[in-house]
């Protein structure tokens, strides 16, 4: 196909651009639960574990106002611990997708290690909600050379754990199967890097102070302006702990006014968005543009 048909790629209902909304739902899963440490910090477990808890319910009703989906990436021991507050999302029509255990950071694991995290949390989603995701966002950042064999194996049709394009792409295939799709995210779209502040652990490192709210939507805005113009395919990295707070889902129904009000966007699910992206794209399964 030409180079032009991809640099503008096509949405359903000829939309212009693309946004898919996307949640961690971490909780208090991470680094200081793999390790033990934070059942010897319990103001640090609130802090995550605020997200299922509290912030969720908030987030689901926002979205239902204005009628936006979105996809959760939820540690299956989220799903262990607050089954009734998980179980809302599927309610509300949105997407949950793999995002380990216990937030495992998949590039220190072998292959086994990946396989055993995999089949634990399916397990976990058929029990609790006896539903398979087909989605993925790795935790803690990146995986390791075995991770996509691991994926396919498991079911999973498409990630959302890379940085390098605006639009979706492929990632090679395994021995022929259906190579998955790619829907990167990038750190301008992570709330983590300009609302996220704690201590004991702290973060960030040089206990930095929180972003200004208008300039944190300001930039969040001009990301989507951008993708927009571009007619290119934007996902979020957000947090229901950090975003999801009184003062702070005001810039989140901001957001989705001012896309709503832009028009001509194709709001989706990273699985509706992986679906597309393949059945338009595929290489076994192209379309003349
Ligand atoms: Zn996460």
């Amino acid at each position: 196909m030409p180079a032009t048909d991809l640099d503008r790629p096509r949405w359903p209902d000829g939309k212009r651009s693309c946004f898919a909304l996307a949640f961690d739902l971490d909780g208090p899963t991470g680094d200081a639960m793999l390790d033990g440490s934070i059942w010897n910090n319990p103001a640090y477990f609130t802090l995550g574990s605020y997200g299922p808890w509290r912030a969720l319910g908030r987030l689901l009703g926002m979205l239902a106002e204005r009628n936006v989906p979105a996809t959760f990436f939820v540690p299956a021991w989220v799903l262990e611990n607050w089954p009734t507050q998980c179980a809302a999302i599927l309610e509300g029509g949105h997407e949950i997708g793999y995002h380990g255990y216990k937030h495992e950071a998949f590039w220190t694991l072998d292959r086994d290690a990946q396989r055993a995290v995999m089949e634990r949390s399916a397990q976990v989603f058929d029990k609790y909600l006896g539903m398979r995701p087909v989605g993925f966002r790795t935790p803690s950042g990146d995986w390791g050379p075995d991770t996509i064999g691991v994926l396919m194996e498991a079911g999973v049709r498409y990630s959302s754990s890379m940085r390098g394009d605006d639009r979706p792409y492929f990632l090679p295939a395994q021995r022929g199967g259906t190579p998955l799709v790619e829907i990167p995210g990038r750190w301008e779209m992570d709330d983590y890097a300009s609302l996220a502040y704690h201590r004991n652990p702290n973060f960030p490192a040089s206990l930095d102070r929180i972003a200004s709210y208008d300039t944190t939507l300001d930039n969040w805005r001009r990301e989507f302006d951008g993708s927009h113009r571009d007619g290119l395919c934007l996902t979020t990295l957000f947090h229901p702990k950090v975003s999801g707070k009184p003062g702070r889902i005001a810039l989140l129904e901001s957001l989705l006014d001012h896309m709503h009000a832009k028009g001509d966007v194709w709001f989706s699910t990273c699985r509706d968005v992986a679906q597309w992206w393949h059945d338009e794209y595929a290489p076994m399964n192209p379309k003349e543009a």
